[in-house]
């Protein structure tokens, strides 16, 4: 494998301390959950690969579409050109909110799917002569993504510390979920309490509210509690203020409902959607709108366009997967899928709680999570590291959160392999030591 030579000579990895992180992993090739390495291991994949993998790793729809589309028409300027694959993917996604957000702007990823809204959202203000609305209220332990614009509008911490200078300053309220353990009506209250105190002392100088709906990720998998996305909702209204829902980890079903924001029925005026969108297969990410937000951008005056674009904006082949992922939706039983998973996490939850060295235990829909009751919690939380390893050696791709273990598995997930999941996960959460 001289590969491997290459790669340890010019690769750097993400999210990586190149210096002492242990070798990665070869991977040959992936099959629904299964990942197959060039040592002849196989893993099974518990984090969709980042979240991503959405029916299962190269699912013979999607590798069709792909095939198909990459003979066809790969890519073309998307700026004075349109293709089906864009324009069929833009109407779908637009179906799936009743069209009440009938306007697609397409992006690769999902931190540009957050500048795009952002940048949306202000200059919408603008567009209309307003230019004191350019504040954005986050939440606590939000994650957004790694650009300047999504870093400024995700919490601050390690990762962003060596960037303060260049991030921009926004309104931080607490989050509904909380920031350890379980979300209770109390954490959703302080939260909605302090949202409506900003905005009826600063609602004229905000222009847009974004959240992640349901479920903050990367801050740890924390979970809403019920009703809250709602009055965000009515209260954002209220104060002409816009509500982003960053959707790129919980759309397409990771949260039991097709979209996190459907389970409260709201509707947001900017949605940001990527990862699972194609599945998992390639990237691409899409900035839906509402038709208030599209027209502030017509005009006859050119300074009013939004000047924004990527080189691979609307990919067709990435076009064309997604597609085929919605056709899987509309085919196979995928909420079924969908529901079995969530029901084998529930049927362990007192497995889990029983343990003494875990502090809390949550699930929503297809997501599990098991938070260790850790001195040093956080990111940084020793366990993680540990664990990791030792999930590898048992077959399993689980990476916690700090101290936060959780499951995040592709839809096609076999019951013996969740249960396989589960039980690695219980053997080696049982077995670490309680903290001194
Ligand atoms: C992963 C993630 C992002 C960033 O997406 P990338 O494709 O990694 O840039 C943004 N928001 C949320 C909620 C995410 O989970």
């Amino acid at each position: 494998m001289s590969w491997m030579t290459q790669s340890h000579a010019h690769v750097w990895h993400p999210f990586t301390q190149m210096k002492t992180a242990p070798d990665p992993l070869p991977v040959k090739s992936a099959k629904d959950e299964f990942l197959y390495l060039e040592d002849g291991r196989t893993l099974i994949d518990g984090i969709s690969s980042w979240w991503v993998t959405l029916h299962g790793h190269s699912y013979e729809p999607l590798v069709k579409a792909l095939q198909e589309q990459a003979a066809v028409l790969d890519q073309v300027i998307f700026a004075g050109f349109t293709h089906e694959p864009a324009a069929r993917l833009a109407a779908r996604l637009s179906a799936l909110w009743n069209h009440q957000l009938p306007r697609v702007f397409y992006s690769d990823n999902g931190s540009t799917a957050v500048e795009v809204a952002l940048k949306l959202s202000v200059q919408s203000r603008m567009n209309q002569g307003n230019t004191k609305r350019t504040g954005i209220v986050a939440l606590e332990n939000a994650y957004h993504g790694d650009t300047l614009g999504a870093m400024s509008a995700g919490d601050r911490g390690p990762f962003t510390v060596a960037f303060g200078s260049m991030l921009f300053d926004v309104y931080r309220i607490p989050s509904p979920a909380g920031s350890v353990g379980s979300s209770t009506q109390e954490t959703g209250r302080s939260s909605l309490e302090a949202l409506i105190q900003l905005l009826e002392q600063h609602g004229q100088t905000i222009s847009a509210v974004i959240v992640e709906p349901g479920v903050q990720g990367a801050g740890g998998m924390r979970m809403w509690p019920s009703g809250f996305l709602k009055s965000f909702r009515e209260v954002t209204a209220a104060h002409g203020v816009h509500l982003i829902a960053d959707e790129v980890m919980t759309g397409f079903g990771r949260t039991g409902s097709l979209f996190a924001c459907q389970a409260e029925s709201v509707v947001p005026d900017l949605v940001c959607l990527s990862k699972g969108i194609t599945g998992g297969m390639m990237p691409l990410s899409v900035t839906l709108a509402s038709q208030d937000i599209y027209d502030a951008f017509l005009s006859e005056d050119r300074y009013k366009t939004f000047f924004h674009g990527h080189s691979y904006t609307a990919n067709p082949m990435a076009c064309a997967i997604a597609n085929a992922s919605l056709d899987v939706f509309e085919n196979e039983p995928v909420q079924a899928r969908i529901n079995h998973i969530n029901k084998a996490h529930q049927a362990r939850l007192s497995d889990f709680r029983v343990l003494k060295n875990v502090a809390d235990v949550r699930v929503k829909g297809t997501i599990l999570a098991v938070e260790l009751g850790t001195r040093d919690a956080g990111y940084f939380s020793g366990a993680g590291p540990a664990l990791y390893q030792q999930f590898l050696k048992a077959g399993v791709l689980i990476r916690p959160l700090g101290s936060v273990v959780y499951l995040l598995p592709p839809y096609c997930m076999s019951p013996a392999s969740l249960n396989h999941l589960h039980t690695v996960m219980l053997d080696h959460l049982s077995a670490l030591m309680t903290p001194p």
